[in-house]
C-alpha cells in the first residue's frame, strides 16, 4: 500500500512600507510672477499636465514656464504658468 503526503509550506511575510508625502506645496518666490508662487518639480509638472517631460523643459527653455533651479540644482517650475499655458493649448 502506498501512502502519499502532501507537505504544504506557507511561508508568510511581512513587510511594513512606509513613505513620506509632502502634502505642503512648496513655495518659492517666482521671479516671473513676483510673487510667492506654488511650484513643482518637473516630475509633479508632468503628472499634473499629462504632457511628456521634454515638453515641460521645452517650455522651461523657450521662457514659457516660469521656473526655478535650486543651489542643489533642482528645477521647479511656477504652477500658475503651468496652468496658464496649459489650459490655453487645450
Ligand atoms: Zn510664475
Amino acid at each position: 500500500m502506498k501512502i502519499e503526503r502532501r507537505i504544504k509550506f506557507i511561508r508568510e511575510t511581512e513587510r511594513k512600507i512606509t513613505f513620506s508625502v509632502n502634502r505642503e506645496p512648496l513655495r518659492f518666490f517666482c521671479g516671473a510672477c513676483d510673487a510667492s508662487a506654488e511650484m513643482l518639480s518637473i516630475n509633479e509638472a508632468v503628472k499634473r499636465t499629462a504632457k511628456i517631460w521634454r515638453e515641460i523643459v521645452d517650455s522651461i527653455e523657450n521662457g514659457d514656464l516660469h521656473s526655478t533651479e535650486t543651489e542643489a540644482g533642482e528645477i521647479y517650475v511656477c504652477a500658475a504658468s503651468l496652468s496658464a499655458i496649459f489650459e490655453r493649448k487645450k
